[in-house]
């Protein structure tokens, strides 16, 4: 006899596995990565720690060597930090916290579509707000999160996939006028250097989510953290597993944080190529750059945007097609890869773009 498979929670049955839209590229200008792998001698000293592990003890439940110097980086407490297997890990340990289905979350579209996806994971009602055209956050945003009775507001500054940042007034709004805990994703932080982090001494409302996947060049060991008070992070501890984060990749971000003068330069090569791109995509007929705080830019065409995705991908070059997504109509996203890449890029948006 066959037997049947149990049924998912009623929660999972309706979603959609996560698709990344991978594709074997020569050039992969898809995912926000940064372009460069470690240097030899990071990935040397990398490479040093990892046979010093212990293999068969689990690592540091609490990362206290990692969230220690993380803290110092911000001039805050341990306490005031926590370490998950990359940022996503840390959003749905958010909303196991402090999310469920008698709480409601608030995003602020077009954005990064993990927050929804995971409000759908942990049965948390979602309320999708739209952005400006330019996609700056709506008008009196506090008083239209408190119309929505938000209890938690994702807030993605530098916002993916549209590069822009939030004010601080506007955060700050959020803050004082409303009574939401205040989530602002600062993935791509090191992009804008606009940190909003000395609020956290004002607001205990306030978390802030980071990454080493983006600037520093770690996305394939999963290494992201989130800044709030106390309270905060003693309730996502509760709910994280408890060896979330393994010891290779906790002894790899230690490292790298006492590096940052290498990936200072990295940033700013990658600034100087993202001012070079949205340049040459602006003095482009049919197409539009928005200016871009992040290692990305968001291009619109006049044309068809799924069209141009298909041209590029034929020339093995890889970048996030967002047409299917409201307010972006035949946008594509494009990361800022090596002057290399970036020039192979504008080359074939010139020519048929
Ligand atoms: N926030 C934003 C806005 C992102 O774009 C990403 C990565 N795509 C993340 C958080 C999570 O990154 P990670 O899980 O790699 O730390």
């Amino acid at each position: 006899m066959v037997k049947k498979v149990l049924s998912p929670r009623k929660t999972v049955a309706k979603l959609k596995a996560y698709d990344p839209g991978k594709h074997a590229v020569d050039i992969n200008l898809s995912a926000n990565e940064n372009p460069y792998d470690l240097p030899e001698e990071l990935r040397a000293q990398v490479v040093k720690v990892s046979a010093d592990l212990a293999f068969n003890r689990y690592p540091d439940p609490d990362a206290r060597d990692l969230r220690a110097v993380i803290a110092k980086r911000y001039g805050l407490e341990p306490g005031n930090v926590v370490v998950g297997n990359g940022g996503d890990e840390l959003l749905l340990s958010l909303l196991l916290a402090f999310g469920g289905e008698s709480r409601s979350a608030v995003t602020f579209e077009p954005t990064f579509s993990m927050y929804k996806i995971l409000c759908d994971v942990t049965s948390t009602p979602c309320v999708t707000l739209r952005r400006r055209d330019d996609f700056a956050l709506p008008e009196a945003v506090a008083d239209k999160v408190n119309q929505a009775k938000g209890d938690i507001v994702f807030v993605c500054s530098p916002n993916n996939p549209s590069g822009n940042l939030a004010t601080e007034d506007e955060i700050v709004s959020l803050l004082e006028e409303t009574d939401s805990l205040v989530v602002v994703d600062e993935a791509y932080e090191e992009f804008s250097r606009a940190s909003i982090y000395k609020l956290l001494d004002t607001y205990p409302n306030l978390a802030i989510l980071r990454t080493f996947s983006k600037a520093f060049s770690l996305a394939g060991l999963r290494v992201g953290y989130l800044l709030g008070s106390p309270e905060v992070i003693l309730n996502i501890k509760k709910v994280k597993l408890p060896y979330n984060l393994n010891a290779f990749s906790q002894a790899a971000a230690k490292i790298l944080l006492a590096n940052e003068d290498y990936f200072e330069k990295v940033i700013s090569e990658i600034l100087a190529e993202r001012e070079r791109v949205f340049n040459a995509v602006q003095a482009l007929p049919g197409l539009e750059a928005y200016p871009s705080f992040a290692n990305f830019i968001l291009i619109k065409s006049e044309r068809s945007g799924p069209e141009l995705w298909r041209k590029l991908l034929s020339k093995s070059i890889l970048v996030r097609d967002f047409d299917g997504a409201a307010g972006l109509e035949n946008c594509l996203r494009v990361t800022i890869g090596s002057p290399e890449q970036n020039s192979a890029l504008i080359d074939v948006l010139a020519n048929g773009g």
